[in-house]
């Protein structure tokens, strides 16, 4: 806003000298050289540009242009914390990140040797927080945080506390590393990891859900972003060209020992609340900026997610060795793992519960389809928080139940961040389903086995309702 009114007085001829924003003062206190950083920003962005220019990937490109289904006007634009960032992404690392001096030395270290190529790993130089295995993070509100505001932030810190082994609690004046959060700033944005000392989590207007303050907190925690993973070309192609100039140094890929050990053993998730969605510092915001490649076509809508899937929730248990200290192993079902907030049960995935991930969960609605069948699923408005509602349907054994979203009604959103219908067509639940929240695509999608489920969640004013297509197979 402020950098909006500098420009308004510069065109009425009203010259002022441009203030640094907080975020640059903090970076020169530090030491950080703003002019060098942005010209390595530069470079980078340019790096990537020749990273998806070679004439196979631009023909590979031209497809997935040509075969994308772009949504009507009247979709209502969403906005995530990178849209809310705007400009201040010129100096954050794939646009909500705040780098310490160390972290940003590292994460421009090319090898000279090797084109494209970092030479170190950015995941060396983020801290954990203390002590591993039960880590507890003092957190605190800077003056003046408005009392309206907290309720957001407790249930953010609540959800991430009922599913890892992460806690926290407020922050008293001996504690020496806190984590502060600011109203007073433009954007969303978090340190990576445990800074040392002070470190914010800023929450400008725009910023106040669960999804984005889970999110933030998530890179806090030590996370980055699930595209710039050193796996992600196999997965995903960047259009440089709907990028927006000098956004593209966002879009930077790790080096493949990112994770230590092989991502922690998490695949690459297009679902995950980690990702950034489709049309990520998009020109044409109709068109994407990232393609899912062709086996992967039907993510396309479906990237990035409302809350932490299993997988997120399983990289921050991993991340904190979270289950380590459980003496007594359990075995679960469905592919649960122990919990890692709780050693005495499992942490299950969509469509299971109990102790042991074998019960179905009690709120979830089932369906046994014995023959074709159109059904309407609905959610109601979630104004204050998210509202969910899972159905799970079976088919006879031995039978796979094909799916087509006929409709969804009332009103169709340009991404499925807060509001959705997803469909889960794999017996594998761990992993993500199809996204549907604008009109919707007639692609069938098949079950692998004898169950699917569909999952509906809502945090906008309105309730969600969609017609779907049920036929055995
Ligand atoms: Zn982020």
């Amino acid at each position: 806003m402020v950098s909006r009114l500098l420009c308004l007085l510069a065109l009425t001829g009203i010259c002022l000298a441009s203030p640094l924003g907080d975020l640059e003062k903090e970076l020169k206190k530090e030491g950080v050289d703003l002019v060098k950083l942005h010209e390595e920003l530069k470079h980078e962005s340019e790096e990537l540009e020749e990273e998806f220019s070679s004439k196979d990937t631009q023909n590979q490109l031209a497809k997935l242009r040509a075969a994308y289904h772009t949504c009507s006007n009247d979709t209502i634009q969403e906005k995530t914390e990178l849209e809310v960032n705007g400009d201040l992404t010129k100096d954050l690392f794939e646009g909500d990140i705040v780098l310490t001096k160390e972290q940003w030395a590292r994460a421009l270290d090319r090898d000279p040797n090797v084109t494209l190529q970092r030479r170190q790993a950015l995941t060396d130089a983020i801290k954990m927080w203390t002590p591993m295995g039960a880590p507890i993070i003092p957190y605190s509100y800077v003056d003046g945080f408005p009392e309206d505001k907290k309720p957001v932030i407790i249930a953010s810190l609540k959800f991430w506390e009922g599913r890892t082994c992460v806690k926290f609690r407020e922050a008293t004046e001996t504690d020496k590393n806190v984590v502060v959060f600011n109203h007073i700033s433009p954007g969303c944005s978090s340190s990576v990891g445990m800074v040392g000392g002070k470190q914010t989590v800023n929450l400008g207007s725009g910023c106040f859900s669960v999804t984005v303050v889970a999110h933030e907190v998530s890179h806090a925690f030590g996370t980055l972003h699930v595209q710039s993973r050193s796996d992600r070309d196999n997965y995903i192609i960047v259009d440089t060209a709907n990028i927006q100039q000098g956004k593209e140094h966002n879009f930077m890929k790790d080096p493949p020992y990112y994770g230590k050990i092989d991502n922690y053993g998490i695949p690459y998730e297009f679902g995950s609340m980690q990702h950034y969605h489709e049309k990520a510092f998009a020109i044409d915001t109709t068109k994407p900026t990232i393609y899912a490649k062709p086996a992967f076509t039907q993510y396309q809508g479906s990237m990035e997610a409302p809350r932490a899937s299993f997988y997120d929730t399983l990289l921050i248990n991993k991340l904190y060795k979270c289950t380590d200290k459980c003496q007594n192993k359990i075995t679960c079902q469905n592919n649960g793992v122990q919990d890692g907030a709780d050693c005495n049960k499992c942490f299950c995935p969509k469509g299971w519960a109990g102790t042991n991930c074998d019960m179905r969960p009690d709120s979830a609605i089932m369906i046994k389809l014995i023959s074709n069948q159109n059904i309407t699923v609905t959610v109601e408005a979630g104004t204050d928080e998210m509202k969910e509602i899972l159905y799970i349907i079976e088919a006879p054994v031995g039978k796979k139940i094909q799916a087509v979203v006929t409709s969804i009604y009332r009103f169709m959103y340009s991404m499925c961040r807060t509001v959705g219908v997803e469909i889960v067509p794999s017996k594998d639940t761990r992993v993500n389903g199809f996204r549907f929240c604008g009109k919707p695509d007639a692609t069938p999608i098949v079950s692998d086995s004898n169950q699917m489920l569909i999952w509906l969640y809502n945090e906008k004013a309105n309730p969600l309702s969609a017609d779907i297509q049920l036929t055995l197979v």
